[in-house]
């Protein structure tokens, strides 16, 4: 009886990482999913996000993506990106940007991105942040007192000025109604990540992906009924960091010509796999992501023990057909991706991922920084 229920399962077209992946079944409950870039942030010390640092890429360029997602009439921001006057942040946020360590050229605001596309932000009913990090929680003083506002588990919230060194502000919650979620009472958990189903109907969901700071979360976003955008904030700051990794490359192997390229353009001093030989990299045997997670003391993770746990488990998803990872800071996407006012929702139809997902390695892709 197993075979045969197994057999109709599979005939029913459920996607084949359900029956061994915790992922979750084919239902017609979906969202639509728009993305924006925010801003262009610069940084000096890219050794606190990924390791190794090679020389020559003393810095390191991150876009700043925010996503609107639009369920029926009822739309919610995941993240919103940074506010465009940095130098309003709280001084511990604010003496990066006046001492260079980060830094940005000007730009507009989510507020201004998203009116001037004719979406109201009245319309908007719920900002979710995937953590409170400065990158992430946008200018909430612009929303209307309407707008809710939902924040990970134990997210930190003591304020400027009665603490002195936190980096947020009474401006970032006053006169919003604040929920802090709880992952204690869900049953559900999919690819290892306790999960909530934010709407009730399985098409969109967030994961606890504890690690980068307290109440760092990530979401499950169905956009179609069989197909997922993964939104994976700061789980990992680089492609690099993610990919590749065995599963990964049984899925998606790494184009012969890339392959050809990364022979030479792979420094074999700081990277090496199975095949490789000397000034000779071989990325098809690397079974390993190319870049971690620092653990050094000042680590931009908090806990990065925790934060590779994460990361291992956003990479299920990764090696799976029917996800699209996107995280909030991966350059190698940023000429790739369809941003507003275009949905990403028909990544699959489109062959997005095949794209972009080796970018990274690509030489001329902004984001290598490999060789
Ligand atoms: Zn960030």
């Amino acid at each position: 009886m197993a075979s045969l229920s197994l057999l109709a399962v599979l005939a029913l077209g459920f996607p084949r990482a359900v029956l061994g992946f915790g992922h979750p079944p084919v239902v017609n409950s979906t969202v639509d999913v728009r993305v924006f870039n925010v801003a262009n942030i610069t940084t000096t010390v890219p050794g606190v996000l990924l390791q190794p640092v090679l020389h020559g890429y003393d810095t390191i360029h991150m876009p700043d993506h925010a996503f609107l997602i639009e369920h029926g009439t009822e739309r919610i921001m995941f993240d919103l990106g940074m506010r465009n006057d940095p130098l309003n942040f709280p001084p511990s946020v604010a003496s990066f940007f006046e001492s260079g360590v980060y830094s940005v050229e000007s730009f507009k605001d989510i507020t201004e991105l998203l009116t001037e596309g004719g979406i109201a932000l009245e319309s908007i009913d719920t900002i979710i942040w995937s953590h409170s990090h400065f990158d992430h929680i946008g200018n909430m003083a612009k929303w209307p007192n309407s707008t809710n506002l939902v924040v990970g588990p134990g997210t930190n919230r003591s304020l400027y000025p009665e603490y002195p060194d936190s980096a947020l502000q009474a401006s970032d919650f006053a006169g919003h109604n604040v929920t802090e979620l709880s992952f204690k009472n869900t049953n559900l958990t999919i690819s290892g990540l306790p999960a909530i189903d934010y709407f009730g109907d399985q098409s969109f969901y967030l994961l606890n992906t504890p690690g980068h700071i307290m109440g760092h979360i990530t979401a499950l976003a169905r956009v179609t009924p069989s197909t997922f955008v993964l939104l994976g904030a700061d789980t990992c700051h680089h492609a690099g960091q993610l990919r590749p990794r065995p599963r990964f490359q049984a899925t998606y192997a790494c184009p012969a010509e890339l392959v050809a390229q990364a022979k030479n353009s792979i420094s074999t001093d700081y990277f090496w796999s199975p095949d490789s030989q000397p000034h000779a990299f071989d990325i098809a045997s690397r079974a390993q992501p190319l870049l971690s997670i620092p653990d050094l003391p000042n680590s931009a993770d908090a806990n990065p023990v925790a934060g590779r746990v994460s990361l291992d488990r956003i990479a299920g998803f990764d090696a799976d057909e029917n996800y699209l990872v996107v995280f909030a800071h991966d350059l190698s996407l940023i000429d790739k991706l369809p941003y507003f006012p275009e949905s990403l929702s028909t990544w699959k139809a489109k062959g997005l991922k095949e794209d972009v997902v080796w970018a990274f390695l690509e030489a001329e892709n902004p984001a290598f920084r490999f060789g």
